[in-house]
């Protein structure tokens, strides 16, 4: 079979294993490594993304002693007992072609919850806790620890293990000088501070052997103040080579970076140039990754000549079959992920099992299931966006026959808002996935038809996912010329003139914010351009080190004032892995954001608003309301008085905090169980 991605599915031979395709699944900590029948469900996990098609898997990390965890509790691979465990996970990735290799992990001084240790006393800006200073016994020891861990690992039947060299974990706080303040053998001068790193590498080599994939994870680019320069990262990947290194891997960024490296807003592939640089100056094969999430993108990497693979890690928990898909030229019908962190990293900072917005049966691969119903029903869907198109496309899975209703002329309901927000385009690429479903699933999608309840009097069941309408404010001045709803801003961004208020400071506050402050040139190579300028990324290492430059942003269009009620800065309730990424962005953009905001009025004038007991005039051409969303129920009295069975869902059923997770998730759920 031809395939339109020649170069992603070509075998890369090691010496000792090929993989079979150049598709490594990046490391994720997924917390099903500390949940209950975590072996089990790592299997199932790892196993689904295997019988996709995945080349090479990397595990979430795995500590190689108690003081080296990412937080107190978490998972170890120190001894056999633990080893044995794992057979189960490897067995099962193997018995489907794939490849797998265990990440250890030591954190260094990110360990949270435990006495963290580091090469300096020198506490991270991301962690309350100071580590204490390793000695000579700790250093050692630590080696050992490495080793014994890849030992375990190969005993679990594991094809190789990945040595976390990068994001600023222990091994990279060795080797850059910011964290390493040592006067000893292990710090100092670059070639000291790198032989932590280098003598974990030996040390496993060693006892491995030969025939064990060892990756190395090195930090391209540090984006922290005294980080590595260029020079120095060639230095590190030609002596880990030396050290007995079978692949690098790409590591962007710190964890306490103030640069935003993995989410929507970063531009695809943004990081592969990097990975370019380095090659050719080594002989191993070279993997970049970040932000690449479909195969189009991975396909042009390769063919660019910037790496030998690609690391792909969330696009795995969006669509497990994600590479069959590919190699079949079926890449319309892949579930693109997003890069909205909203249901993976935001689920692990809040302590909770990872999985995935658009696909709600990551990691629950053993309790979440589509089972055929036995009993076919005729279900009428009303509306098309993330809520009705999750559950038209499982029920019709199901089995059940699906008729879709939407009162648009086109499916996406508010998801349409938001991929026309700069940073959020991929978001479109959702609707296209589950336009593919709705064809391939046989789903009736009637557009266009306002539907009354005796139109669904057929039915044997309605579910209604109806959405929301923006609420509405009764400030005096509220039917002014100058207000504008954001669903109207959103799709007519050129009706805001200079001077714009927004009242609201939620997710959707801050989009429309993003919108109207949104500066330079249009276009993929502008964009990038643009993305590297106002967070200060210099991929060219000019005279900088860790490729940190000073930011510059473009001119924004308008002035923004960004308002809410309550005290407090606003975004303070945005995501934890995003929301300070996009307030930072509004800052540098100059935008005014208030809290502790007392609307009065709207006039010719502006808006009129009382602030720390004062009144104050926003001589403003706009005035955007963002101030949430009400439930719309029309149909339900109808329903009601017809007597026919219906299930609210989405915005419909609670519009208060909706988001595009809840509503795919609560109606895939319903449908699953239907
Ligand atoms: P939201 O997050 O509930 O925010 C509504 C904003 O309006 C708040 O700032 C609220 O703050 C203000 N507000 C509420 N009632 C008001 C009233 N009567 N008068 C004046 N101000 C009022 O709603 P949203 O921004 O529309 O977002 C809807 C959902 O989509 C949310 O769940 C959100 O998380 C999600 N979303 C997420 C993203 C994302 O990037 N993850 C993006 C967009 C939307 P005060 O009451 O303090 O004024
Ligand atoms: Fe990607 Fe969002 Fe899913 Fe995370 S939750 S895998 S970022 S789509």
């Amino acid at each position: 079979m031809t395939t339109p991605y020649p170069h992603l599915f070509t075998p890369l031979d090691l010496g000792f294993t090929t993989l079979r395709n150049r598709i490594l699944m990046g490391s994720m900590h997924t917390g099903l490594e500390d949940a209950g029948n975590a072996h089990n469900r790592m299997a199932a996990f790892y196993a689904a993304r295997a019988k996709g098609g995945v080349g090479l898997i990397v595990t979430g990390g795995f500590a190689p002693n108690q003081e080296s965890v990412v937080m107190r509790g978490a998972a170890l691979m120190n001894n056999e007992a633990e080893a044995t465990k794992h057979k189960v996970i490897t067995q099962a990735v193997h018995a489907h072609g794939g490849k797998i290799c265990l990440q250890i992990l030591h954190t260094g001084r990110y360990a949270y919850g435990v006495q963290p240790v580091a090469p300096s006393a020198l506490r991270a800006p991301i962690n309350p806790a100071i580590p204490r200073e390793m000695t000579e016994d700790d250093i050692a020891r630590t080696i050992e620890d490495f080793a014994v861990c890849a030992a375990m690992s190969q005993l679990a039947g594991y094809d190789g293990v990945e040595i976390m060299g990068s994001e600023g974990y222990l091994i990279n706080q060795f080797i850059a000088r910011r964290t390493n303040q040592r006067t000893d053998r292990w710090g100092g001068a670059f070639e000291n501070r790198i032989q932590f790193g280098l003598s974990v590498i030996r040390a496993v080599r060693e006892r491995v052997g030969k025939n064990f994939i060892l990756i190395f994870r090195l930090s391209m680019l540090d984006l922290v103040e005294e980080g590595s320069s260029w020079d120095e990262v060639v230095q590190l990947a030609k002596a880990v080579e030396k050290a007995g290194v079978s692949l690098i891997n790409t590591g962007i960024g710190w964890h306490e970076a103030r640069v935003p490296t993995i989410y929507s807003a970063v531009p695809q592939g943004a990081f592969s140039e990097v990975t370019k640089r380095l090659m050719g100056q080594v002989q191993i094969p070279l993997i970049t990754s970040n932000r690449i999430n479909d195969p189009e993108t991975a396909e042009g990497i390769l063919a660019g000549g910037h790496a030998d693979m690609v690391s792909m890690a969330r696009p795995f928990l969006a669509d497990a079959d994600f590479i069959i898909k590919a190699a079949a030229g079926r890449a319309d019908a892949i579930n693109t992920c997003i890069g909205c962190n909203q249901a993976c990293l935001d689920h692990i900072f809040n302590g909770q099992l990872a999985s995935c917005l658009v696909n709600p049966f990551a990691c629950h691969e053993l309790d979440m299931k589509i089972i055929p119903t036995d009993v076919p029903k005729n279900m009428a869907v009303v509306g098309a966006g993330m809520a009705g198109l999750a559950a038209a496309t499982t029920l019709a899975q199901r089995g059940h026959k699906v008729t879709l209703f939407e009162a648009q002329h086109r499916i996406g309901g508010q998801f349409n808002y938001a991929k026309a927000i700069p940073g959020k385009e991929d978001f479109s690429a959702t609707l296209r996935y589950f336009t593919t479903r709705l064809r391939e699933l046989n789903i009736n999608l009637q557009l266009g038809r306002h539907i009354t309840a005796d139109d669904l009097s057929s039915f044997d069941h309605v579910a209604l996912a109806t959405g929301v309408v923006p609420r509405t404010l009764t400030l005096p001045g509220i039917t002014h010329t100058k207000v504008l709803s954001y669903s109207v801003l959103i799709e007519h961004p050129e009706r805001a003139g200079k001077q714009v208020a927004i009242i609201g400071a939620g997710g959707i506050g801050f989009d429309v914010a993003e919108l109207l402050t949104h500066g330079g040139a249009k276009g993929r190579e502008a964009e990038l351009d643009n993305y590297r300028k106002q967070w200060g990324i210099d991929v060219n290492y000019t005279n900088n080190r860790g490729g940190l430059v000073e930011s510059l942003m473009p001119d924004s269009p308008r002035e923004v004032w960004l308002l809410q009620r309550k005290s407090g800065k606003p975004g303070d309730g945005l995501a934890k892995t995003t929301g300070w990424a996009r307030r930072l962005l509004l800052q540098k953009r100059g935008v005014h954001m208030l809290g502790g905001v007392e609307y009065l009025k709207i006039d010719d004038a502006g808006l009129h608003i009382r602030i720390n007991h004062e009144e104050r005039l926003l001589a403003v051409d706009n005035i955007i309301i963002c101030a949430g969303q009400d439930s719309q129920t029309e149909l339900v009295a109808g329903l009601i008085k017809l007597n026919r069975a219906y299930t609210l869902l989405g915005g419909a059923d609670l519009a208060t905090e909706l988001d595009a997770r809840k509503a795919i998730w609560q109606a895939t759920e319903f449908a699953a169980k239907f």
